[in-house]
C-alpha cells in the first residue's frame, strides 16, 4: 500500500469534505485526518486477504470503496463497484437497508451476519459479513469484512442431511448427560415428534429398564461422555418415553476439545426388527424336522460347528443340557474312522466349493441311527468356508433298504442265502485268495431222487424236506461260512479260510447226518462234491471242478462224497 494512487478519492462529496493543504484527494490517505487511523485503515483495507467493502449508510448503502480482494471476489472493477449499492449485491435487495441502518447504530464490536451475495457473473455465494461503523471525515461509514462461507454451508448442509437421512439414532450429550442435539431418528426412537422436546433432557431418561434405570451398560455410556472412554458396539436396552423398551446396538464417541472431554456423540441402531427376524428364523429352524447346522472350516482345515437348531439335540440323541456344538459332546457320536471319513468328505466339498452330501451312522451299536447330511458351501472373504446344511434321520430308510437288500439275497423257501449272495461271497473269497493266497473250500450238495419224493408225497412235502435239509446245513456251518441254496434241490457251502481236511470231514458229516435224520418217509440221501481251491485257480473253474466231483458221486451210486 505504498503507492499513493492505489486509492484515489472515492467520492467527490467525501473528498471535498477534506480541505487540508496536503490532501492528495485520496480520502484514505488524507494527512489532515487522524493520521493513525488512516494508516491503520489503509493497511487493513489494502492487504487483508478477506474482501472488505466500505459502505455509506447515508447514501442508501452506496459502495464507497472495495479492497483488492473484494474486486477479485465479486468480479467488478473499482469503478464499476463504486456505481453499486449494497442492495445490488445482497440478495435481500432493498430490505438489506434496514439491517444496514441497524448495524450503523451499533457502537460495540462487529457481529457476523449471514447473507447471500450476488457476484458480477450472477453466481450467488453464502457469506458472513462482519460489519461495523467506522467514523471517517464527517461521515459514518460501514466497514464490511466479507467471508465466503458457501463451502462451510454446503458442509453443514451435507452433515444435516446425513444426520436426517440415516436410520441410525444420533445424539450429542454433554458431560453431565444432557442432550445437545438429536437427529430425527433419535427423536422418533425416543417417542417424540420434534427435537426441541428432547434437547436438554437427560440421556438417563432413555437408558436401561424402568426397574433398573441405571444398569452397568448405561453407566458406560455416561462414562464415555464424562471421561472419554469410547464404547463400541454395546448391545443394551433403551426406553421410549411411553416406557416401552427396545434393544439397541450403541456406539459412544467422546468429544474432545484439547485435553478436555466435552461430552459424547452417541449413535444407536434400533435392533427390534433385527431381533424379530432372528426369532422368526429361529422358529422356522426349529420347525424343521431335522438338525439345521452351520459349520465353519478354517483355511487349515479345522472345522467348528457354530450353530445347531433346537431339533439337533433330540436328533443326535443328546441330553437336555448338552451343547450340540461342543466338540466334547459330539465326539462320542462317531467312531474314530467315522470322524476321519466325515471330515475328509467335508474338506473335499470345501475344496470344490460344491455341495456336501453324506450318509453316516451315529451312536453306539444297537440304538444307533443313520443320518443324511447335506450342506451348501460358501467361501468367506477371510478364506473360511461356511457350510449351511441339515442332518436328517434316515434310520427307517436305511433299515428298509437293508431289509430289501437282505430279501433280494435270501432264498424265501429255506431262509438260506440265495445264489446271488453265494456268488458275491464266492467273488470275495476269490479276491482274498488272489491277494493274500488265503485258501477256501466248496461243498456242493444235490438231493438224490428228489423228483420221486415230490411225485410220491407232493410238492409240499418236498418243500418241507428242502427246509429240513437247510436246517441241517445251517446247524453245521460257522458264522463265516456261506450256506446257500444254489437252486432246486442243490445246495452249496462256501468255507473261507478252510482247507480240504476240514471241508471233506464236514461233507461226510453232512452226508451221514442227512441219512440218519430220515428227512422223508422213504429215507433221504444226498450226493456231495467237495474241494479246496488250487493256488491261482479262478472261482468259476474251481466251482466247475467241485460240481464235476458231485456228478461223479451221482455216477458212482449216490449217497456219497467225492473229492474234487
Ligand atoms: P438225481 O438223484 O439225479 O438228482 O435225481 P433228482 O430227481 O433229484 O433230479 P432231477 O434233476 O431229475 O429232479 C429234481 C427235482 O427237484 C425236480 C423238481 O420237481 C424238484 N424241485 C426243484 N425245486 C423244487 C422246489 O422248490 N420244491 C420242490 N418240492 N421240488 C423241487
Ligand atoms: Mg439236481
Ligand atoms: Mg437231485
Amino acid at each position: 500500500m505504498g503507492e499513493q494512487n492505489v486509492y484515489p478519492a472515492v467520492r467527490p462529496d467525501l473528498a471535498s469534505s477534506c480541505a487540508g493543504p496536503e490532501c492528495t484527494g485520496m480520502l484514505l490517505r488524507c494527512p489532515t485526518l487522524n493520521d493513525t487511523r488512516c494508516i491503520l485503515f489503509d493497511t487493513l483495507f489494502g492487504t487483508n486477504s478477506a474482501p472488505i467493502l466500505l459502505i455509506d449508510p447515508e447514501s442508501e448503502g452506496a459502495v464507497v470503496d472495495a479492497n483488492k480482494k473484494a474486486l477479485e471476489f465479486y468480479g467488478y472493477s473499482r469503478d464499476e463497484f463504486r456505481q453499486l449499492h449494497v442492495y445490488d449485491i445482497n440478495t435481500l435487495g432493498r430490505a438489506v437497508l434496514a439491517v444496514m441502518r441497524e448495524i450503523s447504530s451499533w457502537s460495540g464490536g462487529h457481529y457476523p451476519q449471514r447473507f447471500r451475495h450476488r457476484l458480477a457473473d450472477g453466481t450467488v455465494r453464502d457469506v458472513h459479513v462482519y460489519a461495523g461503523p467506522i467514523d471517517l471525515v464527517d461521515r459514518k461509514l460501514l466497514l464490511c469484512v466479507v467471508q465466503d462461507i458457501t463451502e462451510v454451508i454446503e458442509g453443514e448442509q451435507f452433515n444435516r442431511l446425513l444426520l436426517e437421512s440415516v436410520n441410525v439414532g444420533v445424539c450429542g450429550i454433554d458431560n453431565a448427560g444432557a442432550f445437545t442435539f438429536v437427529n430425527p431418528e433419535a427423536v422418533r426412537a425416543f417417542g417424540f415428534l420434534h427435537e426441541s422436546e428432547v434437547i436438554k433432557l437427560d440421556i438417563r431418561r432413555f437408558l436401561g429398564t424402568a426397574d433398573r434405570p441405571m444398569d452397568g451398560e448405561a453407566h458406560r455410556v455416561l462414562e464415555a461422555a464424562a471421561t472419554g472412554a469410547a464404547v463400541q458396539g454395546l448391545e443394551c436396552t433403551m426406553r421410549r418415553e411411553d416406557g416401552t423398551l427396545f434393544p439397541v446396538r450403541l456406539v459412544a464417541s467422546p468429544i474432545r476439545v484439547g485435553d478436555e472431554v466435552k461430552g459424547a456423540v452417541l449413535s444407536f441402531t434400533d435392533l427390534t426388527r433385527e431381533r424379530q427376524r432372528e426369532d422368526e428364523v429361529a422358529d422356522l429352524m426349529n420347525a424343521i424336522p431335522g438338525a439345521v447346522f452351520r459349520a465353519v472350516m478354517k483355511p487349515r482345515g479345522e472345522i467348528e460347528i457354530t450353530y445347531f437348531n433346537g431339533a439337533a439335540r433330540s436328533l443326535l440323541g443328546l441330553a437336555d443340557g448338552d451343547d450340540p456344538t461342543s466338540p466334547a459332546v459330539l465326539s462320542p457320536l462317531l467312531t474314530r474312522p467315522g470322524w476321519v471319513g466325515l471330515v475328509r468328505s467335508l474338506r473335499g466339498a470345501a475344496r470344490r466349493l460344491g455341495a456336501w452330501e453324506r450318509e453316516f451312522p451315529i451312536g453306539g451299536m444297537g440304538e444307533g441311527k443313520w443320518l443324511l447330511g447335506r450342506a451348501s458351501t460358501r467361501r468367506q472373504p477371510n478364506g473360511d468356508v461356511v457350510f449351511n446344511g441339515v442332518l436328517l434321520d434316515i434310520t427307517d430308510r436305511k433299515l428298509l433298504e437293508a431289509r430289501l437288500e437282505d430279501a433280494a439275497l435270501t432264498d424265501p423257501l429255506t431262509g438260506l442265502a440265495n445264489r446271488r449272495r453265494f456268488e458275491i461271497a464266492l467273488k470275495e473269497s476269490e479276491r482274498l485268495h488272489a491277494t493274500t493266497g488265503s485258501p477256501y473250500s466248496l461243498i456242493v450238495i444235490d438231493i438224490d431222487h428228489f423228483k420221486q419224493l415230490n411225485d410220491r408225497y407232493g410238492h409240499g412235502a418236498g418243500d418241507d424236506t428242502l427246509r429240513c435239509l437247510a436246517d441241517t446245513l445251517r446247524l453245521r456251518s460257522r458264522q463265516s461260512d456261506c450256506v446257500a441254496r444254489w437252486g432246486g434241490e442243490e445246495f452249496v457251502l462256501l468255507l473261507p479260510a478252510t482247507t480240504m481236511g476240514l471241508a471233506s470231514a464236514l461233507a461226510s458229516d453232512i452226508r451221514s447226518a442227512v441219512t440218519e435224520a430220515r428227512l422223508s418217509a422213504d429215507g433221504l440221501s444226498v450226493s456231495i462234491g467237495v474241494g479246496e481251491v488250487v493256488l491261482g485257480e479262478d472261482a468259476g473253474a474251481f466251482f466247475r471242478r467241485v460240481d464235476a466231483a458231485l456228478y461223479r458221486a451221482k455216477a458212482n451210486g449216490r449217497d456219497r462224497v467225492e473229492l474234487a
